[in-house]
C-alpha cells in the first residue's frame, strides 16, 4: 500500500535522504538560473532578478549561451561550465529543450532542479511523453525535481525566491504548499498586504517527481514551519498521503483547501491540470481520518492558519463574546453556532464582577455587550474576567470603531491582557480572536495587531470559522492520544469477516410450484424478489412482493413478478425468483462500500431506501474501520440520529450496525475483486436485538 514508508517509520528524522535532498531546494549552496535573460519582459529575467534581489547570499550563476554577463553576474554558456558550489538549478527553457538541459544538470552533479517550463503532461500526449523522459533523466542521476509547470519555491529565512512573482512575503511560521502556481502568485502578493508572515512557499506543478506527500513529510521536520497550509487539486497516491498526513498532523496542524468539491469545480479541475480529482466523499474521509482541517476557500485557509500559528489551542468549544455593540454581538453568536461552537455560560462571579464597572444597561451575560462608551480599561477588565472564567474556553473580542475611543487604544490593552494571561499556566490554553469591524479608520490598530502577532478579523464570521478550526484540531489531538493507549483494532487481521453480517434464509425458485414449496420450507410469511443479474433495483420494475402468507399468494406473486420484469426490461436475463424469509419491521439504513481510484476501499453508512441518492445523508471512511470509527460514522448522519431514538422511540441497536460497517470494511480490504457493495436496507431493531441485511448487492470487477 505504502510505497516508501510505514506508519511506524514516522515521525521523520532530520537526516533522512529525503530531508537532505529537499533542503537543496530551500537552502542551496549556489543557484544556477538556466535560461536567464537580459530582457525584462522575459521570465528568465524575472526569475534571476528574484533570486538575486531578495538577499540570497550564495553564488548565483546565470546560464545563457548568448550572453557573457547578466545583471552584473558572469554568465555561463551551459550548466556544465558552472563552477562549484551549485546545488540547485532553476530551468526556464522551452519544454523540448528542458529534457536535454536536465540531462546536463545530471552530468554536472546537480541534485535538485525546479522546472518552470510548461508544455508537459498538462498540455498533450507529446508533453506527457516529454514529462516521462524528464522523470527518467532525474531518476537516472538520482536528482529531485520540482514541477514541471510550476513557479518553484520561496524561503523567507534563507532568503531565496525562485519565482517570478513581483513581491515576497514577510518571514513567518506558515508554509504554503500549492498545486497551482497562479494561486501561489496571488497569495504571495495578498499575504504581503495582509501582513501574513510566511516561512516557505512551495508550488508543485505537474509533480513528475516530488508531490504533496513528499513535501508534507519534509515539512514535518522543518522547525520553522508551525502550520502547513495546502491548496490541493487532486492527490494521486491517496493511501500514502493519508499515512503521512496522519503522522505529520500529530506534530503540526495541516489546513487544506481541496478544490473540485462541487460538480462544476470538479470539471474545471480536471481540465486544468489533468489531475484525477476523485470523489469528494473519499477526500472528506481521507482528511477526517488524517486530521487535516479542511476549509472551503483560500480566505478561510489563511484565517485558520494564522489563528493556529499565533494562538494556543482551546480545550473546548465554549466561546465568550465581548463587544461594544449589540448587532455585532448577535452576528457573532450566530456565527458561533453555525461553526459548531457553543456560547459559554458565565459564572455568577464573572457576572457580578462585570456588573461592578459596566454601564447599568450593559449586558453582563454572554455576549457581553459593554455598549458604545466602553474604553480600553473596560475592555481590559472584562477580557481579564472572561479569560479567568472556568466555563470559557475561548474569547472573541469585538470592537466597532467610534470616534471617542480610538481602536488603537483598545487593541493595545487587549494585547496586554492576552499576553499577560497566556503566560500563566491556568490560562495559557485560552485563545483570543479579535474582530475589528471596519478598515479605513483602523490602519494603525491593524498594524499593531500584526506587530503583536495577534489574529484579527474584519468580521465575526471569520473569527468563528478560525476558532472552529482550532477546536477541531484540539478534538482530533484528544482522540489520537486516547487511541494511542489502545491497540489499533483496524490493523488486526480480519477474522471471519462475513459472519458478523446477519442475513435471512433465501432460495432460488424456477417455477411458481417450486416457489410455494420453498416458502413452506422457509416458513411464513415470505418475500419474493426477481433474480436477474441485469436488474439492480428490483422494486423499480415491480420485482418485489412482501408479506406473502399463503401458497396461492406466492404462486400469484411469482407470475406477477416475472411478468413485470419482462415488461419493464425485455432484454434482461431472468434466472427465476428468490424466496426469502420476511424480516419483522424495523428502521432501515444503508451500509455500502466503493473503491476510489485514489484512496482505495471506502465504507459508507447512511439513510437508505428509495431516497438514498436524493437525501445524500451518508458518511464515508477509508476501509478498514474500527468499531469506534463506525460509531462515529453513524452519529454523523441523520439516519444515525434517528437510530438513537426520537420522540419516545426506543434507541436502536447501533452496536449491531457498527459491526456490519466494520465487517463490510474488512471484506473490501480482504478481497480486491469486490468493486462495490451495497446493503440496502439493513433493517435495525431495538438495542440488543440486532440488525438484518435483507438486500445485499456485491459488484465484482474484471
Ligand atoms: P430493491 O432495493 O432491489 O428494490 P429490496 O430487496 O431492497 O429490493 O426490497 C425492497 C424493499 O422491500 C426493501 O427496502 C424492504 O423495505 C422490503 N423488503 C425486501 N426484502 C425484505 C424482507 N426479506 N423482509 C422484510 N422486508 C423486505
Ligand atoms: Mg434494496
Amino acid at each position: 500500500m505504502l510505497d516508501r514508508h510505514h506508519s511506524d517509520s514516522l515521525p521523520l528524522d532530520l537526516n533522512s535522504p529525503l530531508v537532505t535532498a529537499l533542503n537543496a531546494f530551500f537552502n542551496p549552496c549556489g543557484v544556477a538560473v538556466i535560461g536567464a535573460s537580459r530582457d525584462p519582459t522575459k521570465l528568465g529575467y524575472a526569475v534571476l532578478n528574484n533570486v538575486t534581489r531578495h538577499g540570497y547570499t550564495g553564488p548565483v550563476y546565470p546560464v545563457n549561451p548568448k550572453a557573457d554577463e547578466i545583471m552584473g553576474l558572469r554568465c555561463f554558456p551551459s550548466i556544465l561550465e558552472v563552477p562549484d558550489p551549485c546545488e540547485l538549478a532553476v530551468i526556464i527553457a522551452p519544454a523540448p529543450a528542458s529534457v536535454d538541459i536536465l540531462e546536463q544538470c545530471g552530468r554536472r552533479g546537480i541534485k535538485a532542479a525546479v522546472v518552470v517550463s510548461g508544455g508537459f503532461s498538462e498540455a498533450d500526449a507529446e508533453g506527457q511523453e516529454r514529462e516521462r523522459q524528464l522523470l527518467e533523466v532525474a531518476r537516472r542521476y538520482s536528482m529531485h525535481l520540482m514541477g514541471p509547470n510550476c513557479i518553484g519555491v520561496v524561503d523567507t529565512h534563507t532568503p531565496l525566491d525562485t519565482t517570478f512573482v513581483a513581491t515576497m512575503p514577510k518571514p513567518g511560521v506558515i508554509t504554503f504548499v500549492s498545486h497551482s502556481g497562479a494561486v501561489c502568485g496571488g497569495v504571495i502578493d495578498w499575504a504581503l498586504g495582509a501582513g501574513v508572515g510566511m516561512n516557505r512557499i512551495v508550488t508543485l506543478g505537474n509533480q513528475a517527481d516530488l508531490n504533496e506527500t513528499d513535501i508534507l513529510e519534509y515539512l514535518c521536520t522543518d522547525p520553522r514551519t508551525r502550520v502547513i497550509a495546502m491548496y490541493l487539486e487532486g492527490i494521486e497516491h491517496g493511501r500514502r498521503f493519508v499515512e503521512v498526513a496522519r503522522q505529520v498532523s500529530r506534530q503540526k496542524p495541516i489546513v487544506a483547501v481541496k478544490v473540485g468539491y462541487t460538480e462544476a469545480g470538479r470539471r474545471a479541475a480536471a481540465s486544468h491540470t489533468g489531475a484525477l480529482t476523485g470523489t469528494d466523499g473519499a477526500y472528506r474521509a481521507a482528511f477526517h481520518q488524517s486530521g487535516i482541517i479542511r476549509v472551503p476557500h483560500i480566505e478561510a485557509l489563511f484565517d485558520a492558519a494564522i489563528a493556529l500559528a499565533n494562538q494556543p489551542l482551546p480545550r473546548g468549544d465554549r466561546v465568550a463574546i465581548l463587544t461594544n455593540a449589540g448587532g455585532p454581538g448577535v452576528l457573532a453568536a450566530d456565527a458561533v453556532a453555525v461553526h459548531h461552537l457553543r456560547l459559554a455560560t458565565l459564572t455568577k462571579e464573572t457576572q457580578f464582577c462585570l456588573r461592578q464597572f459596566l454601564q447599568p444597561h450593559a449586558n453582563i451575560f454572554n455576549p457581553v455587550d459593554m455598549l458604545g462608551g466602553a474604553d480600553e480599561t473596560d475592555y481590559a477588565r472584562a477580557l481579564d474576567l472572561l479569560l479567568r472564567d472556568p466555563g470559557v474556553d475561548a474569547v472573541m473580542v469585538i470592537n466597532v470603531p467610534q470616534v471617542l475611543v480610538p481602536a488603537m487604544r483598545i487593541v493595545r490593552s487587549v494585547a496586554q491582557v492576552v499576553h499577560h494571561l497566556q503566560t500563566m499556566p491556568e490560562y495559557s490554553h485560552k485563545p483570543v480572536m479579535t474582530c475589528l469591524i471596519g478598515d479605513v479608520s483602523l490602519g494603525e490598530a491593524i498594524e499593531f495587531m500584526h506587530q503583536a502577532q495577534l489574529p484579527w478579523f474584519p468580521f465575526p464570521e471569520r473569527a468563528a470559522a478560525a476558532l472552529e478550526a482550532m477546536v477541531q484540531r484540539f478534538k482530533w489531538l484528544e482522540k489520537v492520544s486516547a487511541l494511542g493507549s489502545r491497540a489499533p483494532e483496524a490493523n488486526r487481521p480480519p477474522v471471519a469477516v462475513q459472519t458478523p453480517i446477519p442475513t435471512l434464509p433465501v432460495r432460488l425458485a424456477r417455477s411458481a410450484h417450486e416457489a410455494a414449496r420453498l416458502a413452506k420450507e422457509i416458513g411464513w410469511p415470505v418475500v419474493l424478489k426477481i433474480a436477474s443479474p441485469d436488474i439492480l433495483h428490483k422494486s423499480d420494475v415491480g420485482g418485489v412482493a412482501v408479506g406473502l402468507d399463503s401458497v396461492s399468494a406466492v404462486r400469484a406473486a411469482y407470475k406477477r413478478i416475472l411478468a413485470n420484469a419482462r415488461a419493464a426490461k425485455p432484454e434482461a436475463h431472468l434466472e427465476g425468483v428468490l424466496v426469502q424469509a420476511m424480516a419483522r419491521p424495523g428502521r432501515e439504513v444503508i451500509v455500502g462500500a466503493v473503491r476510489d481510484p485514489q484512496f482505495g476501499p471506502l465504507v459508507m453508512f447512511g439513510s437508505g431506501g428509495l431516497y438514498v441518492e436524493v437525501l445524500k445523508d451518508v458518511s464515508f471512511r477509508l476501509a478498514p474501520v474500527t468499531s469506534d470509527e463506525a460509531m462515529e460514522m453513524i452519529d454523523e448522519t441523520l439516519a444515525g440520529q434517528l437510530l438513537a431514538g426520537l420522540r419516545g422511540q426506543p434507541p436502536a441497536d447501533k452496536k449491531a450496525v457498527a459491526q456490519v460497517i466494520v465487517a463490510v470494511s474488512h471484506m473490501m480490504t480482504a478481497d480486491d475483486r469486490i468493486a462495490e457493495m451495497d446493503i440496502n436496507p439493513l433493517i435495525v431493531y431495538e438495542a440488543g436485538q440486532g440488525a438484518v441485511a435483507v438486500d445485499v448487492r456485491v459488484i465484482t470487477s474484471g
